[in-house]
């Protein structure tokens, strides 16, 4: 399929990009690594009037450790991510997680920021930014905002940001050593979006569970939380009986890849072994 027309603009800066944005009046998008976008032109389910491209924005690809928290610019692409020493070190999950995305080739052109951005409920980085709890950083023409992992997922390939918005950062916790992770996906062909993915965290205190947090892959319209899990393995509930309660509040599609009821009980047994992998069991 070929593209709808468009006109098509290269960002200098992201103050830049934000300006064209602007002058795009809510119908232009930004272009990263064009591994969602340029399919989606294709199929012309997306048929914005105007690009800008920012994938030549080089001062927003990078990992720094920022303290209490590992920032990562939005334009650092998938393989970067997973080959990142800071990141293997303070929050594995992040690392581990990229290098499931895709194949090779996604995974040097798509960015972080590219996967956020577009928030489609079958990519695996969402899940695992809501579960971590992260930030995401947002500049406007009027500034920097500062977006919750919880706020920022939407909808169905909706996010917070506005139109003439650009994601520049995510900030991810650094994990403490006595928390244990797991990032499960199960897809129907190798190098595939996850027909049902979870991201688990499990947070301990001398030994004892002190916190879980549970983010699910396509389980919704939207990287979702698995609340009552949590809550169940907190109070003292074996991780068998509380992967049980993932489904609480999903609603799982029913496509290609799987029913609604098939995914629900996927997600039942990938939250099981992702626990007991993040309990170290
Ligand atoms: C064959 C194939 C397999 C794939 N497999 C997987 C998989 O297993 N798991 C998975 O999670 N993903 C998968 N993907 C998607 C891949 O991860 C994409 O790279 C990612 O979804 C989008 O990143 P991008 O940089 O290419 O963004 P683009 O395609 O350039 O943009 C995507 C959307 O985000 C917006 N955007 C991009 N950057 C910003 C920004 N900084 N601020 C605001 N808006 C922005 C764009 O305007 C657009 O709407 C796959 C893609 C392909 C083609």
């Amino acid at each position: 399929m070929i593209p709808a027309r468009f006109d098509y603009d290269v960002a200098e800066s992201v103050d830049h990009a934000i300006e064209l944005l602007g002058a795009g009046g809510g119908d232009a998008k930004l272009l990263a690594g064009g591994h969602s976008l340029v399919p989606a032109l294709k199929l012309r389910i997306a048929r914005p009037a105007k690009l800008v491209d920012i994938g030549r924005l080089s001062d927003l690809a990078y990992v720094r450790d920022g303290g209490t928290h590992v920032a990562i610019g939005a334009l650092t692409r998938h393989a970067t991510v997973a080959a990142d020493d800071t990141l293997a070190e303070h929050c594995p999950i992040v690392s581990f997680t990229a290098g499931q995305i895709g194949d090779p080739q996604v995974r040097h052109c798509g960015t972080l920021g590219g996967t956020l951005a577009h928030g489609d409920p079958a990519s695996d980085m969402p899940a695992v930014m809501l579960a971590l709890g992260a930030d995401l950083v947002a500049r406007g023409k009027g500034g920097e905002r500062v977006i919750a992992a919880t706020d920022f997922f939407t909808g169905v390939f909706e996010t917070a940001l506005a139109p003439d918005e650009v994601l520049v950062e995510a900030r991810v916790p650094k994990l403490a050593g006595s928390t244990g992770w797991s990032y499960m996906k199960a897809s129907r062909r190798a190098q595939d979006w996850a027909t049902v993915g979870v991201a688990a965290l499990v947070h301990r205190d001398n030994g004892s569970i002190a916190g879980a947090s549970i983010g699910l892959v396509n389980m919704g319209g939207t990287p979702l939380r698995a609340k009552a899990a949590e809550d169940a393995l907190a109070g003292g509930t074996s991780a068998a009986d509380a992967a049980m309660l993932v489904t609480d509040g999903a609603q799982p599609p029913s496509d290609h890849a799987g029913s609604s009821e098939y995914r629900a009980h996927l997600a039942q047994v990938m939250a099981r072994r992702a626990l007991e992998q993040a309990l170290g069991d």
